[in-house]
C-alpha cells in the first residue's frame, strides 16, 4: 500500500501575498453542476489547437484528510491533509466566489465551448480512502459543492490502517451527484500497462464501478499522475472522454486526455491554495 502514497514530481507553487477572502457565500450553495444539453450532431467538436488555448479550469488533487501520525513519511505528507485544513481550504473557496463544476461541464466546455459558471474550479479525490466520503463529502455539501472520487476498486470496502470506502458510500455519492471516476483496479502504472492490463486495470474497475452506481463511468486518473503518450488514443477506445494527470505538462495531441491538476499538500495555508491556483491554472485568458 506503500507505493500509493508515492506521487510523480509536483512542481512547487511560488507564492505571493495578498487576501483572498471576500464575504462568505456559504449560504448561496446554487447547484452549479448541471450540465448543459449539447447537439453534439450538429456542434462540431473542437480541434486540439482550440482546446489547447481555452483557459485552463482549475483541478483540485486530494487524497487523505486526516491528521498526520509519527510514522506518515515526509513524502506521504503532500497526500495528507489534516481535516480541519482541508475544511477552511473549502471555506476559502466558496468565500472566494468559486463554483465547483463535475467533468461533463468541463468537457463540454473544451469541446463545444459550452459556458461555465464564474469562477469554476473542479474538486477531486484520489485512491478511494474513507475520510473522502465522511470528512469530504460532508464539507463539500456544506458549500453546495459537488466532487469527482477516483476510484481505485481493488481496495472497495477493505478496512485496515487506511479504512476504503465502501460500495454503499461510493454509491451514495454518485445518487447525491457526484462523478464516480476510474483509478484503475491497484494502482497499476499507466506507463507501464501490458495488453491484459487494458481488461484488468481499465475495463474490470469501469464495470464494476458501473454495476455499483448504474451510471456510465468515463473519467480516468492516471495512478501517480504518470501516463504514456503512445497509449493514450486507447483510453478513448475504451470509453473513456477525458482523463487526468498532475500538474506536469498537457500532451498537445491529446488535451482531454492529460488534463492538470494540482494538488493541495498538508503545508498549505488557504492562501496559499488560493495562489497556487492562480499560479498554475489561470495563464491563458478565454
Ligand atoms: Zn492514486
Amino acid at each position: 500500500m506503500k507505493s500509493f502514497l508515492l506521487y510523480g514530481a509536483v512542481s512547487t507553487l511560488l507564492l505571493t501575498s495578498c487576501q483572498p477572502s471576500k464575504a462568505s457565500k456559504e449560504k448561496e450553495a446554487a447547484d452549479t453542476t448541471e450540465t448543459v444539453k449539447i447537439d453534439s450532431a450538429n456542434t462540431k467538436p473542437a480541434d486540439n489547437k482550440t482546446i489547447l488555448a481555452r483557459r485552463e479550469v482549475p483541478v483540485l488533487c486530494y487524497h487523505q484528510i486526516r491528521n498526520n501520525i509519527a510514522s506518515d513519511s515526509k513524502r506521504a505528507h503532500d497526500d495528507i491533509i489534516a481535516p480541519d485544513k482541508f475544511k477552511e481550504h473549502m471555506k476559502m473557496l466558496a468565500d472566494s466566489g468559486y463554483h465547483s463544476i463535475l467533468p461533463d461541464q468541463l468537457y463540454n466546455y473544451l469541446v463545444y465551448g459550452a459556458k461555465l459558471p464564474e469562477k469554476p474550479i473542479i474538486i477531486t479525490f484520489d485512491d478511494t480512502d474513507e475520510d473522502q466520503f465522511t470528512i469530504g463529502n460532508t464539507t463539500l455539501k456544506k458549500y453546495g459543492f459537488k466532487g469527482v472520487y477516483f476510484i481505485m476498486t481493488v481496495s472497495i470496502g477493505r478496512k485496515g490502517r487506511i479504512n476504503y470506502m465502501t460500495k454503499e458510500q461510493i454509491k451514495q455519492l454518485s445518487d447525491e451527484g457526484n462523478t464516480i471516476a476510474s483509478h484503475t483496479y491497484d494502482h497499476k502504472n499507466f506507463a507501464q500497462f501490458t495488453d491484459e492490463d487494458w481488461t484488468t486495470q481499465i475495463d474490470a474497475p469501469t464495470k464494476k464501478l458501473e454495476e455499483i452506481t448504474g451510471k456510465k463511468v468515463e473519467y480516468f486518473a492516471f495512478p501517480y499522475g504518470v501516463f504514456k503518450a503512445s497509449t493514450l488514443h486507447k483510453l478513448k477506445e475504451h470509453g473513456f472522454k477525458a482523463a487526468f494527470i498532475l500538474s506536469t505538462a498537457r500532451d498537445e495531441n491529446y488535451p482531454l486526455y492529460t488534463i492538470r491538476r494540482i494538488i493541495d499538500p498538508g503545508r498549505y495555508t488557504a492562501k496559499n491554495l488560493y495562489y497556487s491556483i492562480n499560479k498554475s491554472f489561470n495563464k491563458t485568458k478565454p
